[in-house]
């Protein structure tokens, strides 16, 4: 934490930020009433994005909403719903919200693509790859993922419940530099702003410390609608995937544009880039449940920064599912690098030694060219 004045922010976070989540929470989207979807503030946000966009920044959104645009059509009131009425609710809304979406960014000729994840898919479930290779085309076509929980499908052991930690999980799938929450407050305070009027605004979280968990933990009750605890379990995941996390007031019409002019947030500063992050984790993070023995040209070829391709591949030996971790030997034994394997052990001992264009034939499905892609893949 530091106490830097606001004239000496950091803002290079936010300014230079090329792979950029941004989560909107539910208050931010619906209007006072709660009847319906605040279609200006909609407007106004998707000329932030189509600017941010034009500067180079490839952009993800969470947007909360679909149980809030859900009610009304279903006629479920005010109060507390059941949980199968969310889920209900949900199913009723988030086709609302992504064609609100969708009408908002079309005048930009912006695409969106609508993509529904559950812990599962973010956590464990094959490594995540497919969730993350399915973001990263539609990035590089040009769309916004408008990402939420799907709610309708999930059960509460398997549920996010908050967006923020589900936008933290989507940051680290796709190595985001950048995770900004857009919520009712403009970032972390040492006490409650709306209560005590010694509140500090914390400009700079460089460790999330005992002292700065114990601030969100006490404003939690008395502000936000998320509250802040979910935010700085958000960071705390953000943090350690390298990716830097603002938390910023986005009620007003152009929040993000405001934070480019300096609007006070707080960020959350990590120490590591998201690329390295990665490779730590594949690194270290994981146990591998098998090896691949590849040939003396993979092994250069692995060397010189290239993908493993199946062509390369000598030798499968243990049990692993499509996005384990698995460790890559020489062919003298030796451990050379450490990947995800885009294949499961039975298919790659099948497709092993095959050029990458018969592995349709081989399998009867078209898999990925490479059996580890040098993204999952980190030498020793
Ligand atoms: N997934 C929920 C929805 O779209 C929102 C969860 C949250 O607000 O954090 O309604």
């Amino acid at each position: 934490m530091s106490n830097a004045t606001h004239a000496q922010r950091p803002i290079e976070g936010v300014e230079k930020g090329k792979r950029v989540v941004i989560k909107i929470g539910s208050a931010l989207l619906m209007n006072e009433a709660g009847t319906g979807l605040r279609q200006d503030w909609l407007d106004a946000i998707a000329c932030d994005l189509a600017a941010w966009r034009r500067e180079g920044r490839e952009i993800l959104l969470v947007s909360s909403g679909a149980i809030a645009v859900g009610r009304a059509p279903l006629g479920l009131g005010a109060g507390t719903l059941r949980l199968e009425e969310c889920q209900a609710a949900a199913a009723a809304g988030q086709i609302r919200l992504a064609h609100a979406w969708q009408e908002a960014l079309a005048p930009h000729a912006i695409a969106i693509a609508q993509v529904l994840l559950t812990l599962e898919d973010t956590e464990s479930r094959r490594r995540y790859l497919n969730a993350r290779t399915t973001l990263n085309t539609l990035l590089s076509l040009g769309a916004i993922p408008v990402i939420n929980e799907n709610d309708t499908v999930a059960t509460e052991e398997i549920r996010f419940g908050d967006n923020d930690r589900l936008a933290a999980r989507v940051a680290q799938m796709v190595s985001a530099d950048t995770l900004i929450l857009l919520s009712d407050i403009d970032g972390l305070y040492s006490a409650d702003p709306r209560r005590d009027a010694m509140a500090r605004h914390i400009e700079e979280v460089r460790d999330l410390t005992p002292e700065i968990e114990a601030m969100a933990g006490e404003a939690q009750l008395a502000y936000g609608t998320g509250g802040m605890v979910t935010k700085l379990q958000a960071a705390r995941i953000a943090m350690a995937a390298g990716c830097r996390m603002v938390i910023a007031d986005g009620r007003g019409a152009h929040p993000l544009e405001a934070l480019k002019a300096d609007a006070r947030c707080t960020s959350f500063l990590p120490s590591s880039e998201p690329k390295q992050a990665r490779k730590q984790w594949i690194a270290g993070g994981l146990s591998p449940c098998g090896h691949l023995v590849v040939d003396a040209g993979a092994v250069k070829a692995l060397k010189d920064g290239k993908s493993l391709l199946p062509a390369g591949v000598t030798e499968v030996a243990g049990t692993f599912a499509r996005g384990d971790a698995v460790i890559v030997k020489g062919p003298d034994g030796q451990e050379i690098a450490r990947g995800l394997s885009a294949y499961s052990s039975t298919d790659a001992a099948r497709i092993l030694g095959h050029k990458s264009r018969d592995i349709a034939a081989v399998l009867g499905y078209r898999g990925r060219d490479e059996m580890i892609h040098r993204d999952d893949l980190v030498l020793r």
